[in-house]
């Protein structure tokens, strides 16, 4: 038998481009420009560790387009990154931010490590060694990073450190997610996993089913999670089910529990990358399962919030009968193939670039709030989220239900025509 070709995040991001560009007939040098990154950087970042060795780490970042805006994206530390995924999340980042029409592109970042195994001080040589390599080629009116996958506030503030002293200012706008207080806006840390839950909340609304009467189960117990459940459960669903990476054993576990999790309970006995200590929770009652457990479990809800490539072809029949809704609290965590099951089972799909733009629409906030200079309460910055997440997932609704389309394609033909229209408009196609 062929062995089966492994997974490629580009070849998925270019297959479902692909299908909307024929769909809305796309010219050919539309398809051209889009099909591929604008620019994009390989280099070195070699970094003096604590035992006095030198090692090289490979980095990355992605422009995808920036025709409607500064290219904007996290940048992931993650020790199997790889170009071809950078280039893959900075083509989200574009539909992303046209989705929810903010003026900005799309871009990622990526570097080849593993945080867990390096200090703070040699994580901190390499946000530098990253910037550094970079100075030129990012800023506040062209590339604006900010936190992805085991990243975080202050990994961005050695960051645009580093930066404001290559360019010897201040310059606030070089990058978002920084700390509260340095230029961060209040809410960014829960601005990802809201704003999930306030498209659900509208899917919800749109089936006609009450949240009270959902339960849920969550892939990954990161900061997308945490707030996930966190907003959830005061819209008064129950999670059951949450599963996480276990570094030690390099494999994920699920953790059941069928009268609802406890999320400050939880948080307690979770490591700063989303690891559940996995002894603790089974002292605590949790049922300790294997990772694939949570995609298994008799909800109404799944969200898959941790990586690319997590419900493929071969795991997709394992969905019950009784899930009504899934929402991609990660990017790309649905293949093509198993999307094709999901579109035909009349699962009612959230994707992922709508359903987690609450992070990058809060990056735009805290661009906004910097450069007026002037901060808005939490409240504030959590209600222009909740009215900015709304409004998009009410477009991408009405032309799902009135051209009668599966929810990814009708937010595809949303972005894609947006960022067309802007290319078509500066003259570029
Ligand atoms: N990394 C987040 C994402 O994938 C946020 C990006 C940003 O704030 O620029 O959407």
């Amino acid at each position: 038998m062929a062995k089966k070709a492994s997974f490629n995040a580009f070849e998925m991001a270019r297959t479902q481009f692909d299908k909307i560009a024929d769909m809305i007939g796309l010219d050919s040098a539309t398809r051209d420009l889009l099909r591929t990154p604008m620019r994009e950087y390989h280099f070195n970042i070699p970094v003096r560790m604590d035992d006095g060795s030198v090692t090289v780490f490979r980095g990355f970042r992605c422009q995808h387009n920036d025709a409607r805006g500064p290219a904007k994206g996290g940048i992931r530390f993650h020790p199997q990154e790889t170009i071809d995924t950078v280039r893959a999340l900075s083509m989200w980042m574009t539909w992303k931010c046209a989705a929810v029409d903010i003026p900005l592109g799309g871009g990622k970042g990526g570097v080849i490590c593993d945080p867990h195994n390096l200090s703070a001080r040699e994580q901190e040589g390499i946000c530098r060694g990253w910037v550094r390599q970079l100075s030129q080629n990012i800023g506040p009116v062209s590339d604006i990073p900010a936190p992805d996958v085991m990243t975080s506030a202050q990994h961005m503030l050695w960051m645009l450190d580093e930066f404001e002293t290559i360019h010897a200012g201040h310059y606030p706008g070089l990058i978002t997610g920084k700390p509260v207080g340095m230029g961060g806006s209040l809410g960014r840390k829960q601005a990802t996993g809201y704003g999930v839950v306030y498209t659900l909340r509208e899917a919800l609304k749109e089936l006609d089913i009450q949240p009270e009467n959902t339960t849920a189960s969550f892939q990954g117990f990161g900061n997308v999670s945490q707030y996930a459940i966190e907003l959830y459960h005061q819209l008064g669903g129950k999670v059951i089910c949450v599963s996480s990476w276990d570094q030690d054993d390099q494999t994920s576990y699920a953790f059941l529990k069928k009268d609802g999790v406890d999320l400050e309970q939880l948080r307690s006995i979770t490591d700063r990358f989303g690891g559940i200590d996995k002894g603790k929770a089974a002292d605590l009652g949790y049922e300790v399962l294997p990772g694939k457990a949570w995609l298994e479990q008799d909800v109404e809800i799944l969200i898959p919030s941790a990586l690319e490539n997590q419900i493929s072809g071969d795991n997709v029949g394992g969905i019950s009968d009784r899930v009504k809704i899934i929402a991609e609290g990660a990017n790309g965590p649905s293949t093509p193939e198993a999307d094709e099951v999901i579109h035909k089972r009349g699962i009612f799909v959230i994707p992922d670039f709508l359903a987690n733009a609450g992070g990058v629409t809060c990056s735009y906030f805290e661009q906004v709030q910097s450069n007026m200079n002037y901060f808005w309460e939490k409240d504030e910055v959590l209600g222009k989220l909740d009215t900015k997440m709304t409004s998009a997932f009410a477009a991408v609704n009405v032309l799902a239900r009135n051209k009668k389309l599966y929810m990814r394609d009708a937010a595809y033909v949303i972005a894609v025509g947006r960022v067309a229209q802007a290319c078509k408009d500066r003259g570029w196609v």
